[in-house]
């Protein structure tokens, strides 16, 4: 004999004929059934979600070693770079010893003429590039106010003047007007670097080994208007 109400039972998924485990069970105990088998449900829900977390946590955790390590390389090369700069004679010539993996000694060369580019810049100034270490100067910039560079002791308008052989090079140089407005040139100044905890970081390259100042702005910023 068919119920009714078979088919709407059908659909929801519940079936029509009991079961006959709950044969002889009373209400009371089936309800404290249905509430144990909740509690269990629920901490397989809260174990998975547990795992799920663990696991991302894993992923985040190796990613950041992953880029720790990244960043570790890179502060590793800058930092010899910064080494090879402030240690170069900026000189050519030099002898290279047998055995040697760099083809140039590593306090540069020791001819009487440097080994550098002067090149002007189409503002008028002039940077300077050292053709051993790549080092480049730079003179202060009176629309930023950054100070000039200073590499290894060696400020900008000191290696402006060594004595070198090379050909200068140069740019079609206009002239330049400062239309911005004062908050403008507020905007762009110069701001010695900081670390993440808002102190000054020291320039590797500035000064001789073992020196560590900041760098500071010129005391006057020019804004020319
Ligand atoms: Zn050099």
């Amino acid at each position: 004999m068919s119920n009714p109400n078979d088919g709407l039972l059908k659909e929801l998924g519940i079936s029509a004929s009991p079961d006959d485990a709950f044969e002889n069970v009373s209400t009371e105990d089936l309800a404290k059934e249905q509430m144990r088998i909740d509690n269990e449900l629920k901490k397989l829900e809260l174990q998975d979600r547990l795992e799920t977390m663990a696991a991302k946590k894993r992923k985040l955790e190796e990613k950041k070693r992953e880029f720790d390590a990244r960043n570790q390389a890179i502060r590793d090369e800058l930092g010899r770079r910064a080494a090879r700069q402030r240690m170069c004679g900026h000189r050519k010539g030099g002898t290279t010893r047998a055995g040697q993996r760099d083809p140039l000694p590593p306090e540069g060369g020791d001819a009487d003429v440097y080994a550098l580019i002067k090149f002007q810049l189409p503002t008028g100034d002039w940077m300077v590039i050292c053709q051993r270490c790549g080092a480049e100067w730079f003179p202060a910039d009176p629309w930023t106010g950054k100070p000039e560079t200073v590499i290894g002791g060696i400020s900008h308008s000191e290696i402006l003047m060594y004595k070198t052989d090379n050909t200068a090079g140069g740019a079609s140089q206009f002239k330049f007007e400062d239309n911005r407005t004062p908050a403008e040139v507020e905007r762009d100044r110069w701001k010695p670097p900081r670390d993440e905890n808002g102190n000054e970081v020291p320039d590797i390259r500035a000064l001789p080994p073992n020196a560590g100042r900041a760098l500071h702005p010129p005391p006057a910023v020019r804004a020319t208007r």
